[in-house]
């Protein structure tokens, strides 16, 4: 599975805002939405284009438009916080949603509610801020599959070692796009360094 770091300066000067406590859910709101923006154009780097011509003011040529609709998947709720920028980005995007909860008997991610637009010869990029032990990211990219989804990618900021290490071993073949890989994660499952908690970071609980 590959693992895609963002190389960007202003994804690590972003990064470094959001980590920091002091910052405040209305900045990390906007931290939020553009080291998303900055992760959205990595994972859809290599979308196929097709050709299109059109008259410029000057005369006819042809150029290329995209030539695949997106579909981005949050998973509820933290996903949320980074779907704004898909959305105002590319020009065909629908929006799917899988909200996870842990059984506290298996310990094990159980889809309560998937609710997805049609995936076929789509882009499906399916969005969750903190990729921790990796139990929802791959659980959310098999309710997609059984969906009919086939071209997925998995898009986070912060990914861990270990969650890595389960999207690798569940879905070997869906790209990881990630802002950070961090140190590992805490008897609590939360990352460090990490950024705390996302949800509670972002909607201010
Ligand atoms: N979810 C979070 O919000 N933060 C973590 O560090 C891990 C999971």
């Amino acid at each position: 599975m590959p693992l895609h770091l963002l190389s960007h300066p202003l994804g690590a000067h972003v990064l470094t805002h959001l980590r920091d406590r002091t910052t405040k859910p209305a900045l990390f709101r906007t931290l939020s939405y553009q080291i998303s923006l900055l992760l959205a154009l990595e994972a859809t780097r290599d979308l196929p284009t097709r050709e299109k011509t059109v008259e410029t003011p000057m005369e006819a040529m042809t150029g290329r438009v995209l030539g695949t609709s997106l579909v981005v998947v949050p998973i509820l709720r933290a996903g949320l916080g980074m779907l704004q920028p898909f959305h105002d980005t590319f020009p065909d995007v629908s929006v799917g949603y899988v909200g996870l909860e842990r059984d506290h008997e298996t310990a094990i991610a159980r889809s309560y509610y998937c609710k997805l637009p049609p995936l076929e010869g789509k882009r499906i990029v399916v969005v969750d801020p903190m990729l921790a032990t990796g139990g929802s990211a791959a659980q959310a990219v098999s309710v997609v599959k059984a969906a009919g989804g086939r071209d997925i990618v998995f898009v986070c900021i912060v990914a861990s070692p270990e969650g890595v290490a389960r999207m690798q071993k569940s879905h070997p073949e869906t790209p990881v796009h990630a802002g950070a890989l961090d140190r590992e994660l805490n008897g609590r499952k939360y990352i460090l360094p990490g950024l705390g908690d996302f949800g509670d970071r972002l909607y201010g609980t």
